[in-house]
């Protein structure tokens, strides 16, 4: 995941730290609404500025699935399990780690 989205904490527009994460679906494609294939879309998670609206990150859902990872590994390191997020605790380790 591109750390530098983690780490912005106001809006570079308006200076505001009203700022959320959010998904949504965009076409990658040529394809003409209406005649989109699952193919054709990707879901992404932005982060966005409450108070004008302004776009400050993108990352792809690839990219928030291997920080996940990234952090599932890092818990199972810590506690000595060899296995990914498999209890309450290492699933809000890796929420906290995004
Ligand atoms: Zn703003």
């Amino acid at each position: 995941m591109n750390l530098k989205a983690l780490s912005i904490t106001a809006c570079k527009a308006c200076g505001s730290t009203a700022l959320g994460w959010h998904s949504a679906i965009v076409n990658r494609s040529d394809v003409q609404q209406g005649r989109l294939n699952t193919r054709d879309v990707e879901c992404i998670f932005f982060l966005g500025c409450d108070a004008c609206s302004e776009t400050l990150a993108r990352v792809t859902a690839d990219q928030v699935a291997g920080a996940m990872n990234a952090a599932a590994a890092a818990s199972a390191c810590l506690t000595g399990t060899a296995t990914a997020a498999t209890s309450a605790h290492d699933s809000a380790v890796v929420v906290a780690a995004l």
